[in-house]
């Protein structure tokens, strides 16, 4: 079980150096060579103890994996086991996995014997006890995360003596599926257009946000009832996949979210459709 309130957000007020979102600020920042001890085991005392009372930020394919686990779509699964809180200092909608009642606040998927979606937990519950926050990007370069260690002291598994480095424990986590296929994802919430902070999405692009990043279901439904598919360049080939394979339509989703929301070339309209916005523009200019 590794599991905690870790977090990934970014922030986007000054670059290029990551401001610390609240959970990590006062935790002690990790470089990429330092070691550090952990061990986490169920004969610990504290087994499941960090299950609970905590804020676990889910990623797309976090997402995605639960909702198939579980056999739900993805709007059910947000649905009934998410929430979105809403602050004036988010750029972007965050998904937070919704916890059982007060007092205690467990997690729904955590019991006895521990975590019951343990090959597809999230994301922050592998990397505990690291957590990490990406610094916005400059433009043409990419964004480095950096890495905080949480030692809360209810925590045994600091206790034990295998020692790790960040690279050695996302290794042992099998994080680099997620993360390379994340890669867009984190392309889009560190993208330089957000340097500064002045710059907000409209609601109708902060809903197109969530919903190809986190609903992927509706994202799909969109795509083919719709004249979607006619109004970009698409191979057949890339076009099937999308229809039948989640990892590909989420890859898809983050490109098609680089054009929709930034204006970069990551798709290529039809002829027809770029004569029918010309069109359009035409006659609203005359
Ligand atoms: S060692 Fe830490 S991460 Fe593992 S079960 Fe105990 S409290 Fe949770
Ligand atoms: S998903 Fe699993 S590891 Fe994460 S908090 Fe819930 S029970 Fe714990």
């Amino acid at each position: 079980m590794n599991e905690a309130a870790n977090m990934n957000l970014e922030s986007h007020s000054k670059p290029p150096r990551a401001e610390v979102p609240d959970p990590l600020k006062g935790r002690r920042q990790i470089g990429a060579e330092e070691k550090f001890c952990f061990g986490c085991h169920q004969d610990l005392e504290c087994f499941t103890r960090c299950c609970q009372d905590i804020n676990i930020l889910l990623t797309p394919t976090d997402v995605l994996r639960l909702a198939r686990r579980l056999e739900m779509t993805t709007d059910d699964f947000l649905q009934e086991h998410t929430l979105m809180p809403i602050t004036k200092d988010l750029h972007l909608p965050v998904v937070m996995l919704k916890l059982g009642p007060e007092p205690d606040k467990r997690c729904t998927f955590v019991s006895d014997k521990g975590c019951g979606v343990y090959e597809d937990r999230p994301w922050s519950c592998r990397m505990y006890p690291l957590g990490s926050a990406l610094p916005p990007a400059r433009a043409g370069e990419d964004s480095e995360p950096v890495h905080f260690l949480f030692e809360e002291e209810f925590c045994l598994g600091h206790g034990e003596k295998r020692e790790w480095t960040v690279a050695e424990w996302k290794a042992d986590q099998n994080l680099s599926h997620q993360e390379e296929l994340e890669t867009g994802f984190r392309e889009i919430v560190s993208h330089p257009w957000f340097i500064g902070g002045t710059r907000q999405l409209d609601p109708k692009r902060m809903e197109m946000f969530y919903t190809c990043c986190y609903d992927l279901d509706t994202f799909r439904r969109f795509i083919f009832s719709s004249s979607f598919i006619n109004r970009f360049e698409l191979a057949d080939e890339l076009v099937e996949q999308i229809r039948t394979d989640d990892e590909a339509l989420l890859r898809f989703a983050f490109r098609w979210l680089r054009y929709a929301l930034f204006c970069e070339p990551t798709m290529t309209p039809t002829d027809s459709a770029t004569q029918a916005v010309t069109g359009a523009t035409v006659e609203r200019e005359s």
